[in-house]
């Protein structure tokens, strides 16, 4: 059976912590695709391109091999998933991100990667880019302090005052930038999760999962 559900909203709404559950629930398979945009980050970084030079991170995606399998991301054969949640990662997806040439490369990835069988695909253009003809599209949101906290959790070391200045300055990119802005697409579902719990959250999208499957 096919089935997609394209899950998008700004950083810290829950996307991918929902994506999981519902996938574990419903034999899903999840692909976070803002993983995919931190793989080219962490890249550009590493090889010390400069991530605000669009030409120079032109210049290397040929020598970017991407793969998302099982909660995993590969960046050239290796593992990464441990190495890109730090706020610079953050950063620099966010700027690679605004590249024509990146969105390019990397929505043909997820488009081939979810063709046959049953996806959740959460990030910032699914529902309106990737997968315009989705089953099911929700649009997550949450207040700013909300988001500021859930990211605060995972990151306890940090400042909480400077994951909010940092969710604002990337919430203004993703959504300013003329590519692929951060939008909610015309028939998405809006949730506000802001007083909701993670289990209330998941909840909803699975029971708006098996009505749109009947
Ligand atoms: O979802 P996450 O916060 O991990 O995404 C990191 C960055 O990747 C976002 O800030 C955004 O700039 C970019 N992104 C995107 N399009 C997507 C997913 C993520 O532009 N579909």
């Amino acid at each position: 059976m096919n089935f997609t559900v394209a899950i998008d909203g700004p950083a810290g709404s829950g996307k991918s912590t929902i994506a999981k559950i519902v996938c574990k629930e419903l034999g899903f398979t999840h692909i976070d695709t803002g993983a995919m945009y931190r793989a080219v980050g962490l890249f550009a970084l590493n090889k010390g391109v400069d991530i605000c030079n669009e030409e120079k991170i032109n210049a290397i995606l040929d020598d970017i091999e991407i793969k998302y399998v099982e909660g995993k991301i590969y960046l050239n054969g290796k593992d990464v998933s441990g190495m890109i949640r730090t706020p610079e990662v953050s950063n620099a997806a966010s700027r690679v991100s605004s590249y024509k040439l990146v969105r390019e490369k990397l929505v043909y990835l997820q488009q081939k990667a979810s063709e046959n069988g049953m996806y959740i695909l959460d990030g910032r253009d699914i529902g309106y880019k990737v997968l315009p003809n989705a089953n099911l599209k929700v649009f997550l949101t949450a207040s700013i302090d909300c988001r500021a906290e859930r990211r605060f959790k995972e990151l306890p070391n940090a400042n909480l005052e400077e994951i909010k200045e940092q969710i604002k300055i990337r919430d203004y990119n993703d959504s300013t930038r003329k590519e692929s802005p951060l939008k909610q697409a015309d028939d998405a579902i809006l949730v506000d999760t802001t007083e909701m719990t993670i289990e209330q959250v998941s909840e909803k999208i699975i029971s708006l999962i098996k009505e749109r499957m009947c």
